[in-house]
């Protein structure tokens, strides 16, 4: 009896394992055919100075626009990505794409705002990848100032001399570094005294729990103090309510992204916000 139940566990679990294999299959194929057929998109989120509730820039945030499956976040298809070295020819089209939507809001007579791209190790460690950055600065007629890449502490684990010439190498273009997620990674915090780090994003598992939650109060204001001292921007992400908000405010963080302003949505939300939008849509209570 045993046996058989194993065995049926065996034959249910190879089915289960089958299922998943073949829809990963389906979906690495159809991810072939992704670019080609237009089906990426970049959805954009902005991000405010908590002082004056300004938009001061915007992350670019990946989407899939699957012809069966519907609307993929860049979690369900960013690993397959890189797994199948594809990251290196979307992660070129975002890069590029990116740039074009920032230098046409720009144009569209809005004031400095910065774009953020989320770049992965993989694509961070290739070596055409400054050649890339150059061209796509070039061609879209981005004021490399104006650019931030988001690395995560990750990519940046390996503290190699390859590391920390591309490192230079993006900082001599004059375009931001930012690390991403900081906090849970695994990263000596020794980079950011050796690489021209800009800013730091404070990832949103902290800032969840600051209202509640004292040890992760102690870790962001920990990582404040880190980021005031070392003269780095500090960015707070997935801020979702005024409580989060004024507490980040008091502690004199100096920006802030989160569901309480804005989701992630298509470049048009944005285009219709007019200049005075550009603050906060919602003024949180502090700004009153
Ligand atoms: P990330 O760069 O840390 O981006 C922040 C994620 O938090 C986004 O998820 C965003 O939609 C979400 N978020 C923003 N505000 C809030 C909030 O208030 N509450 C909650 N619960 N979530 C919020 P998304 O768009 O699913 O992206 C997930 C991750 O995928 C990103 O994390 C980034 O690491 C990666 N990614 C996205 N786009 C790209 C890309 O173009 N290239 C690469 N290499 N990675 C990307
Ligand atoms: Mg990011
Ligand atoms: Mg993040
Ligand atoms: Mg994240």
């Amino acid at each position: 009896r045993a046996r058989e139940e194993g065995r049926n566990w065996y034959q249910y679990y190879t089915q289960e394992m089958n299922a998943h294999a073949r829809e990963r299959l389906r979906l690495e194929s159809s991810l072939h055919r992704a670019l080609e057929r237009g089906e990426f998109e970049l959805y954009y989120q902005p991000k405010l100075e908590v002082a004056s509730g300004r938009v001061v820039g915007f992350e670019a945030l990946l989407r899939w626009n699957h012809p069966q499956c519907g609307r993929i976040g860049p979690g369900d298809f960013i690993p397959l990505l890189e797994e199948t070295g594809l990251i290196h020819p979307v992660g070129r089209w975002v890069l590029w794409e990116a740039c074009r939507q920032a230098v046409l809001w720009r144009r569209s007579g809005r004031e400095a705002l910065r774009m953020a791209v989320n770049i992965s190790a993989r694509q961070f460690m290739d070596r055409e990848f400054i050649g890339l950055l150059e061209h796509a600065l070039m061609e879209t007629g981005m004021d490399p100032a104006d650019l931030e890449l988001e690395l995560t502490e990750s990519a940046l684990m390996k503290a190699s001399p390859e590391t920390s010439r591309a490192l230079e190498a993006i900082a001599a273009l004059g375009v931001r570094i930012a690390i991403d997620d900081f906090g849970t990674g695994y990263a000596s915090m020794e980079y950011l005294k050796r690489f021209p780090v800009r800013s730091l994003k404070i990832d949103r598992g902290f800032i969840g729990g600051i209202v509640d939650n004292p040890s992760d109060a102690a870790i962001t204001l920990a990582i404040l103090t880190l980021a005031r001292s070392l003269e780095l921007d500090l960015v707070a992400e997935g801020v979702e309510s005024p409580e989060q908000l004024e507490l980040l405010h008091s502690w004199g963080c100096g920006e802030v992204q989160g569901f309480l302003f804005a989701a992630p949505g298509p470049a048009v939300d944005f285009d219709s916000w007019s200049v005075k939008d550009w603050l906060c849509p919602t003024p949180p209570t502090l700004l009153h």
